[in-house]
């Protein structure tokens, strides 16, 4: 018996969790601490089943109190689990971390190092581990890194063309996602593993969006580079922009680094290009405004472009697969992006995609076009497990 997996991903005000059992896919319970810190801030939690189940109720005026509603809520809902380790989704791995690893004080303080690449996320992800630790003293600790799947790169894809000792300093593209493209590359290794040994770009399509050519099971190029906002727009992400445009806006406009950080990060994407409309795929689809229409414009023909630079750093596809909130629910989305890639032997067939079918493309078409839902948590859970294994 080596016990149940807790699985945490913190974010600024959110921490999302599942617990699963030693064995299995599916989580047993998962839930949701939303508005961390706010008045209305809430705690949710679901059986398999989808049924809610019973949270104490303590407040949630931080990620240290949040992490402790959690557990109580779950101890009352299964006395009987065990839990035997605890598994973080961490942003930032920096150079040194390419696999999950098991969290001590040296790896949480080289964690902490690694802040300033990633300020926005790695504090928050780091928050949850603390107190993580301090509500489970005795209990292994396991991270995962968004960035760990894309340490393959090879050299041309892992740097700009900067001054070199910038590279030495840090300066690289690390590309994230990373949990996502470990799953959906199992994924392929299980159901189409003559595809998984080929080359294959995955868009994950969600709030965050990107895309990553994986050649032979190894990422060797991603569209996400330093940062989680280079290449394609997203919700309010505003992927790639000329660095050009960042020194105008300083020299001439006034904007210091947190006004453009805030531009880029919460303002810009989807919901900038269609003038404050919305964020969200579902509410633009659904919108008969030409500032809607020419977000999703942009979107699609984004994706198109980095496509072709996908496969080119592999010499050509053999497979593309649709993953995240929107490439795996959106027929529009796919067939649109699909309207224009005959050219690299991409051809959809309109009823399968229609049908959310898990193979989209026509029996004519020699590259396959596949739905693979994502699953991060059970990567994250895995890696617990196979630690909590190696230990046993
Ligand atoms: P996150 O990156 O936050 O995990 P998700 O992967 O859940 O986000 O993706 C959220 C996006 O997926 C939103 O833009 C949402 O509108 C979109 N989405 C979900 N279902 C559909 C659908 N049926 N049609 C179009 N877009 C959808």
């Amino acid at each position: 018996m080596i016990g149940a997996v807790l699985t945490l991903n913190a974010g600024s005000s959110s921490l999302k969790f599942a617990l699963y059992d030693e064995d299995g896919d599916e989580p047993v319970a998962d839930g949701a601490v939303d508005r961390i810190g706010a008045n209305e801030a809430s705690l949710s939690l679901k059986a398999a089943d989808g049924t809610e189940l019973p949270v104490v109720n303590i407040p949630l005026v931080d990620h240290a109190q949040s992490i402790k509603a959690v557990l109580e809520s779950l101890r009352a809902a299964f006395p009987d689990k065990k839990l035997g380790a605890i598994g973080h989704r961490v942003v930032h791995g920096g150079t040194e971390f390419d696999r999950p690893t098991s969290i001590d004080d040296e790896v949480l303080e080289k964690l902490e190092a690694l802040a300033p690449f990633a300020p926005l996320h790695q504090p928050h992800n780091l928050a949850g581990i603390r107190a993580a630790m301090q509500a489970f003293p005795g209990v292994p600790q396991i991270a995962c890194f968004d960035t760990s799947f894309h340490r393959t790169h090879p050299w041309v894809n892992d740097t700009f063309a900067l001054p070199r000792e910038y590279y030495d300093r840090g300066v690289r593209r690390y590309g994230f996602h990373g949990i996502s493209y470990d799953y959906i590359t199992s994924e392929l290794q299980r159901r189409a593993p003559l595809i998984a040994a080929g080359r294959v770009v995955v868009a994950h399509l969600g709030n965050g969006a990107s895309m990553c050519a994986i050649q032979n099971g190894r990422s060797v190029a991603s569209t996400m580079g330093f940062s989680a906002l280079d290449g394609l727009p997203m919700g309010t992400r505003c992927g790639q922009v000329d660095p050009g445009v960042l020194l105008y806006l300083m020299d001439q406009e006034g904007m210091d680094a947190d006004e453009i950080s805030d531009m880029l990060y919460r303002r810009s994407g989807l919901l900038g290009l269609s003038g404050g409309l919305a964020s969200d795929m579902r509410t633009l689809e659904a919108s008969d405004a030409i500032e809607a229409k020419e977000a999703i414009a942009y979107f699609v023909f984004r994706i198109q472009r980095e496509l072709g630079a996908m496969a080119a750093a592999m010499g050509g596809i053999d497979a593309l697969v649709f993953c995240g909130g929107i490439g795996e629910n959106s027929r529009l989305i796919r067939s649109r992006i699909c309207e224009r890639t005959e050219w690299m032997g991409i051809e959809i067939d309109h009823a399968r995609n229609a049908g959310n079918a898990e193979i989209i493309s026509s029996d004519m078409s020699r590259s396959k076009v596949m739905v693979i839902p994502t699953n991060e948590g059970l990567v994250i859970a895995r890696a617990a497990r196979e630690h909590l294994r190696h230990v046993a």
